[in-house]
């Protein structure tokens, strides 16, 4: 089991001094233009391609990095760069990941090619959970899967909103309600595959930030997929069901909400992304800090100035120790015991928030244009205590774990 270091080893900073590069050289230069533009950036995510930065084997690569620092330091490196074009190159690692956590071998070599594509030609996935009436509430889920034991094929029906490459994915990964009775444990993931007659894209949604991701809703009319379509397989659907029903019978545990702890995992990653943003801001707030001058002086020497300066460097690193805290203790097999996940995506998203909004005022009038990225970026880092669970959801998690009361 890896030791708890802060010390980066050569290989982590030959891959973070690369993903840098891009970053600095590739997405940021592209950043203002996707904005403006509210497309998904497919030139950027070709390069991204091209460089090996957009595929699973880059992902996989880093989550298997044995101090738990790889993905955390990816995700940071490429959402200084920007964040709407950085989560048009992760996003549709959201699907895969779905794919992952529950598909069998079968289910992953076939479905996760065909969501990255290949530089000639690349393609992006969706994962379709949130829907209008089930956001923080996942329980709440409509979506219906009806299984044609005839044909062997699942039936999809329902709306699913605030899909990040909703409508434009090849792969949809589509959570639905098997059985309402048993909550979130009623739930299953399939995949539909590209081209399904009944899918199709709604409202595409004019964003706050972010705006060089795509996110739309999705909807599903008699939406008929292949039973091997199922994540994981009807057997261990049926068993997984089967326990959960004895279990509820029994009035034993209490059904878990999933948008509250099954992606306790996956938080510090939005941590990561988070702490990227605010680093990004707080480079160019301190920059333009000690050159921009005014009463004869830069106005880093007024210690309004450089004390504001002190405490966004101080909860950036800080952000970033807890995300690093969570991610080690993921990789190596450490339970969350005071939800630490929750805490790291909490303190960074939070951070992010208040760190953009410090460099607008820093930058002045100048802060408030589109001339410079510090608007973009507070913009972006409004995302990061919504989605993923939002901060309220977190504090709801931390606290309840520490009480000991059931996260539900
Ligand atoms: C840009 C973007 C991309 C997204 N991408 C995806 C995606 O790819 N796939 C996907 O499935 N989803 C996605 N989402 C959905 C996202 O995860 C949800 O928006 C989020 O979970 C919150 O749900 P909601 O918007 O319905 O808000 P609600 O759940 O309605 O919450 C509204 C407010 O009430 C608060 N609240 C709710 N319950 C409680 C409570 N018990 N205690 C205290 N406060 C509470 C919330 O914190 C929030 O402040 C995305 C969202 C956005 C905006």
């Amino acid at each position: 089991m890896a030791e708890f270091t802060l010390d980066l080893n050569d290989d982590q900073k030959q891959v973070r001094d690369w993903l840098h590069g891009f970053a600095a050289d590739v997405i940021r230069p592209a950043a203002a233009e996707w904005d403006e533009r509210e497309e998904t950036p497919w030139p950027v995510i070709q390069e991204a391609a091209k460089v090996g930065i957009y595929s699973l084997d880059f992902y996989a690569q880093q989550f298997f990095d044995p101090t738990g620092l790889g993905i955390p330091m990816a995700m940071e490196e490429l959402f200084w760069g920007d964040a709407g074009i950085a989560l048009s190159i992760v996003g549709t690692g959201l699907a895969a990941v779905g794919v992952l956590a529950n598909g069998t071998e079968e289910q992953i070599g076939t479905w996760i090619p065909q969501m990255y594509g290949d530089a000639n030609d690349v393609k992006v996935a969706a994962f379709c959970s949130s829907e209008p009436d089930a956001g923080s509430d996942v329980a709440s889920m409509r979506t219906r899967a009806v299984y044609d034991q005839a044909k062997d094929e699942w039936v999809l029906n329902g709306t699913k909103t605030w899909a990040t490459n909703g409508g434009i994915a090849n792969v949809h990964v589509v959570v639905a309600v098997v059985d309402a009775e048993l909550g979130s444990k009623g739930h299953a993931s399939f995949i539909v595959p590209p081209n399904t007659p009944g899918l199709s894209q709604g409202q595409k949604f004019k964003k706050h930030g972010i705006r060089a991701s795509h996110t739309a809703e999705v909807v599903l009319e008699d939406v008929r997929v292949p039973g091997h379509c199922l994540l994981g397989g009807k057997e261990k659907l049926d068993q997984r069901m089967a326990r959960a029903r004895e279990r509820a019978q029994s009035g034993g545990e209490r059904v878990k909400n999933a948008a509250m702890a099954t992606f306790e995992a996956s938080r510090p990653a939005v941590g990561a992304m988070a702490v990227g943003t605010a680093r990004a801001a707080y480079e160019v707030a301190l920059d333009y800090a000690r050159t921009r001058t005014q009463f004869g002086r830069p106005i880093i020497d007024n210690q309004g100035i450089a004390f504001q300066l002190a405490d966004m460097r101080t909860q950036i690193d800080a952000a970033r120790l807890l995300v690093w805290r969570a991610s080690w203790m993921a990789t190596t097999g450490k339970p969350f015991e005071s939800a630490e996940g929750s805490m790291s995506k909490l303190y960074a998203s939070e951070t992010a928030k208040k760190v953009t909004a410090q460099a607008i005022q820093i930058l002045g009038g100048n802060g408030f244009t589109r001339e410079y990225p510090v608007e973009r970026m507070h913009r972006d880092a409004a995302i990061y205590t919504i989605f993923e669970g939002t901060s309220e959801i977190q504090r709801l998690v931390i606290a309840r774990t520490l009480s000991g009361m059931p996260i539900r």
